[in-house]
C-alpha cells in the first residue's frame, strides 16, 4: 500500500512489505555480493541487492523524502558532509553528537571547510547565517544537553545556496518531520531508535522532494565510499522499524516519569528533558515537536566521582554508550573528546521498554548510594 493510505503506525508495519500470493511476509536477506550477468543488479555496494530497499521506503515515507540506507550514522554524515564544495563554511550547533562535531574539526583540520558555531537555541543568529553557510548542520533535541532548535523557522527561512540538514535521531521521524518544514536533507543512526535493539548500525539519509541533486550525490557517495549496509543490517533494521511506534511510546511516558522524579531529588542538581515545565527548550518543544522523546541528562549533585559510582552501581539501567534500544542505558559524556563544554558530572540516559518503577527503583538506590 502507499504511504498516503495509510497512517503512521500502520506505514511502520506495512511499509516496504512484499506483496501477492506466495510473497515472502518480510524481504528476504540476499547474503550475496555478486550477481551472474544478464540483469540490472551486478554488485552489492552499488545495487539495490541486499534488502535496504525496504528500510529506504519505510523511513523515506516517515519523513516524506527519499532514503538511502547506510553503513551506520556515521557514514550517513560523511556523506552530506562530502557534499560541501571545497571552501564550504558549516554552521555547527554548538552541542551535538560528538562524532559529528570532531569529523567536522577534522575537516577543518585538512582546510576542507571552516565552521561557524552557534547555539542551538539562538534562532535568530541561525537565521541571519543562512546566507552566509553552505550547510546549516542541526541537531534537535540535541545529545547529550536536549537543546531544542527552532527547526520550523530556521528550515523555513528563504535561502539561495545553503543547505539545511538535520539529524533526527533523537527526535524520530515520529516526534519530528524537517523535510516537511523546509529542510533538505535528514540523517538519522539508525543503530538507535530506528533500530531499537542496539543488535546492528546503520544510517539512512533522506533527501527532500525537489533535491534529486542532492539525493543522487549521496547515491554516488555511498557506492563509491562503499559505505553501504549489509544484508542482516537491513534485515534487521526494518525489523526493529516495525515496533518504533510501540517502543518510542512506552519509553517516552518512562522518560518523562524519570525526569520528573529525578528533578525531585536531592541527590540530582539539574534535569534536562524537553518535557519538563522548566526545561530551556520545553515551549518551543512542545509547539514543534509531537512528543518529548525517551532521552535526558541529569547533573549528579556531588559531580564526575559520584556519577561514575552510580553508573557501576546500577543494575537493571546498563553503563554503555549509545542509546535508543529497548534497554535503558546510562553514561557519563564528559571527559569524551569533544564533549568538554560538558559539566563533569552529567549523565545521559537513554529510557527504554523496561516497567518505569523498576526503573526508578534501580536509579534511586543507585543515587541514595552515591549522595
Ligand atoms: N547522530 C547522533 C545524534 C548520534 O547520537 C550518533 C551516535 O551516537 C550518530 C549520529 C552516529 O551514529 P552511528 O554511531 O550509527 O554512526
Amino acid at each position: 500500500m502507499e504511504r498516503d493510505e495509510l497512517a503512521t503506525a500502520s506505514w511502520l508495519v506495512a511499509g516496504g512489505r512484499p506483496h501477492g500470493p506466495g510473497s515472502p511476509m518480510n524481504p528476504p536477506m540476499v547474503p550475496s555480493s555478486t550477481f551472474q550477468h544478464g540483469a540490472d543488479r551486478l554488485y552489492s555496494r552499488s545495487d539495490a541487492t541486499t534488502g535496504w530497499e525496504a528500510v529506504e521506503e519505510v523511513v523515506g515515507g516517515l519523513e516524506g523524502g527519499t532514503a538511502l540506507a547506510f553503513s551506520s550514522g556515521m557514514a550517513a554524515v560523511a556523506a552530506v558532509l562530502d557534499h560541501l564544495p571545497a571552501g564550504a563554511t558549516i554552521a555547527l550547533p554548538d552541542d551535538c553528537y560528538q562524532g559529528v562535531a570532531m569529523l567536522v574539526d577534522r575537516g577543518v583540520d585538512q582546510g576542507r571547510w571552516t565552521v561557524r558555531h552557534l547555539p542551538t537555541a539562538d534562532t535568530a543568529a541561525w537565521v541571519a547565517v543562512l546566507d552566509e553557510v553552505d550547510l546549516a548542520w542541526l541537531e534537535s533535541p540535541s545529545n547529550p544537553l536536549l537543546a531544542i532548535a527552532d527547526v520550523p523557522t530556521i528550515a523555513g527561512t528563504a535561502r539561495t545556496s545553503c543547505v539545511v540538514a538535520v539529524d533526527n535521531t533523537f527526535a524520530t521521524p515520529l516526534n519530528q518531520r524537517p523535510l516537511a518544514l523546509g529542510a533538505d536533507v535528514v540523517v538519522h543512526s539508525a543503530t538507535k531508535f530506528l533500530g531499537g535493539h542496539s543488535d546492528l548500525l546503520a544510517g539512512v539519509a533522506v533527501t527532500a522532494p525537489g533535491r534529486d541533486d542532492l539525493h543522487a550525490d549521496l547515491l554516488t557517495a555511498r557506492s563509491l565510499g562503499g559505505a553501504t549496509p549489509g544484508t542482516l543490517e537491513a534485515f534487521l533494521a526494518l525489523r526493529g522499524t516495525r515496533t518504533l511506534a510501540l517502543r518510542l511510546a512506552a519509553a517516552q511516558a518512562s522518560a518523562q516519569v524519570l525526569a520528573e522524579r529525578l528533578a525531585d531529588h536531592s541527590g540530582v542538581d539539574v534535569v534536562r528533558h524537553p518535557g519538563l515545565p522548566d526545561h530551556p527548550g520545553h515551549d518551543l518543544a512542545a509547539r514543534t515537536l509531537d512528543g518529548f522523546g525517551s532521552m535526558l541528562s541529569f547533573d549528579v549533585a556531588r559531580g564526575a566521582v559520584a556519577a561514575e559510582a552510580m553508573c557501576s552501581t546500577v543494575r537493571l539501567v546498563r553503563h554503555a554508550t549509545s542509546l535508543g534500544g529497548v534497554e535503558t542505558s546510562v553514561e557519563r559524556r564528559a571527559g569524551l573528546p569533544g564533549q568538554e563544554h560538558l559539566p563533569a558530572g552529567l549523565l545521559r540516559l537513554s529510557v527504554g521498554c523496561e516497567d518505569v518503577e523498576d526503573l526508578w527503583r534501580d536509579l534511586r538506590t543507585a543515587l541514595d548510594a552515591v549522595a
